[in-house]
């Protein structure tokens, strides 16, 4: 039998952080300026090796949100300095200018090539509970020379994202009939139309599904490439009965760059080179040689997008919950996000760009000592931004290092998304729709046009993400009625 080890031996281990994207990073720099031991395992050969899969891609935050304040006071530390630039980075760009730099700052603490299989309680299975908490944590770990072996840690910070993990075509969340077979044919939510993948959609046929920025993204960059190559066509199926959210709030954005998505994909709509399907569930895919037919129903029956050479499936990603399956969790059932921040979250209520602030109380779970952080932490819900990440996680490493003071003093000031009403149709105000301006495929029936509204003074600082803050009270009275997420920023 394992022996308990003592509190100080327990004390002494490094925490763990798992994944080197923009939010475990900046938990490395947190523990790193309060002198904790840490290390950050990531699976890929490069720090923001999921940032770098969609390189090609401009994110719509400009660089003033990104950093980590404290990641960026240690990097200022070495003469670094944030690009100077109102126009934001690119997925590349931000790893090259951020993710690199503030990576080579924890030296060998950072191991990459270093994928994290599965993680429990040192000697204990899931269903022990007798002096669970004084135990380590155990990592299982996989090398990329195909070695395995074991790290052991006091906690654990979960910060892998959802990157890998993408939602299926099949509307009913499970994999579409057909879809296994059709794997040769699909492209993934976010392929370099332009650029490395160009020649897979030259002069042929795409189908966009979804309706987040995922989708804008790549719709706009096929109809680029259909102006330059003749024969190249462009069909974009959403569940939704109109695109009006994914069209976001325009002007109205805070975040230029997110609001212009939106227009231009409106543009291009109404331009016609683009043929739009709405409310589509797919349900079959059925593959003909280079081609495959997406089949899928509509309120008027059946419908069979024919003459495919290729799928973007941007339907948004899930959670790899296999990963903890020793662990305790206590999770939203839908959303997968800790039980406590599910209802600040979820898509069907409410628009993203803002959230109220949340930390470790929100983000715990019955095991002592682990957080998921960063985009994970919000399950299924794609309303993600990295400056919220960036909060969790100086909340996490401030009551990891007993600044119970700090780690409670949450902050958050996100930009608007010009999208933060609901109708009472559940449908966006001003012509737009929450949720990044996207469209969850979802009807809100019975959300109230206060829905957003500021929080009145002395109630808690949650419940819908409002902007400012706001909606608290509304959250626990509806939330029992909230219909399924659906696809948004991502
Ligand atoms: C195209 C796109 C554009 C976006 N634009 C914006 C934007 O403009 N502004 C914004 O705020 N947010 C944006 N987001 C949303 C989100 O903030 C980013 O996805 C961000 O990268 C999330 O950071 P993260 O650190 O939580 O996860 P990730 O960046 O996904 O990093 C997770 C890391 O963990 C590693 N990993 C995964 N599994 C394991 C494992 N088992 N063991 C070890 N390592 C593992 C991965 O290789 C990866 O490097 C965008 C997302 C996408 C996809």
């Amino acid at each position: 039998m394992t022996r308990t080890p003592p509190a100080a031996e327990l004390a002494s281990l490094p925490v763990a952080v798992i994944g080197a994207g923009p939010v475990g990073l900046a938990a490395a720099a947190h523990l790193a300026d309060r002198g904790l031991r840490f290390v950050l395992l990531e699976a890929g050969a490069t720090a923001g090796s999921a940032v770098r899969e969609w390189g090609h891609i401009r994110t719509f935050t400009p660089w003033q949100h990104l950093p980590d304040p404290t990641a960026e006071r240690l990097l200022q530390a070495t003469g670094w300095t944030r690009p100077d630039t109102p126009v934001p980075p690119t997925g590349d760009e931000l790893a090259t200018h951020y993710l690199d730099p503030l990576a080579a700052l924890f030296g060998d603490r950072v191991r990459v090539a270093t994928r994290v299989d599965a993680i429990s309680r040192e000697g204990l299975d899931k269903s022990k509970s007798l002096g669970r908490e004084d135990r380590p944590f155990v990592l299982r770990l996989q090398l990329a020379d195909g070695t395995g072996g074991e790290l052991r840690a006091r906690a654990v910070l979960d910060a892998s994202g959802t990157w890998h993990q993408p939602n299926p075509l099949g509307a009913s969340g499970l994999p579409a009939l057909g879809e296994a077979g059709a794997s040769e044919l699909l492209v993934g939510p976010l392929p370099d139309v332009l650029g490395r993948d160009r020649g897979r959609f030259a002069g042929r046929r795409t189908l966009v599904v979804g309706a987040g920025h995922s989708a804008t993204n790549t719709l706009l960059n096929l109809a680029r490439l259909a102006a330059e190559v003749p024969g190249t066509s462009v069909v974009w199926a959403i569940r939704g009965p109109g695109p009006s959210r994914s069209y976001g709030g325009g002007a109205a954005d805070e975040l230029a760059e997110r609001g212009k998505l939106g227009s231009d994909l409106r543009a291009l709509v109404s331009s016609g080179a683009v043929e739009l399907v709405p409310a589509f569930s797919t349900t079959r895919l059925e593959v003909e040689g280079d081609e495959v037919t997406v089949v899928g129903t509509t309120p008027e029956g059946e419908r069979r997008l024919a003459g495919l050479h290729a799928v973007a499936a941007a339907t948004g990603f899930r959670p790899d919950l296999a990963m903890l399956a020793e662990l305790r969790l206590d999770l939203d059932p839908g959303l997968e996000a800790p039980r406590a921040l599910g209802p600040l979250i979820d898509p069907a209520w409410h628009s993203c760009g803002t959230v109220s602030p949340h930390g470790h109380r929100e983000l715990a779970h019955p095991e002592p000592g682990f957080y998921v952080v960063g985009m994970k932490s919000y399950g299924r819900a794609p309303t993600f931004l990295i400056p919220t990440g960036n909060e969790q996680v100086r909340s996490v490493v401030a009551a990891l290092a007993g600044d119970l003071e700090a780690a409670d003093a949450v902050h958050l000031v996100l930009p608007e998304t010009g999208v933060c009403s609901l109708d009472s149709g559940g449908v966006g105000v001003g012509g737009a729709g929450g949720c990044c301006g996207s469209d969850p495929g979802v009807a809100a029936p019975g959300a109230p046009a206060t829905a957003h509204r500021p929080l009145p003074e002395g109630l808690p600082a949650q419940g819908f993400a409002s902007g400012v803050r706001g909606g608290g009270e509304l959250a626990t009275l509806l939330l029992e009625d909230a219909p399924g997420a659906g696809g948004c920023c991502t």
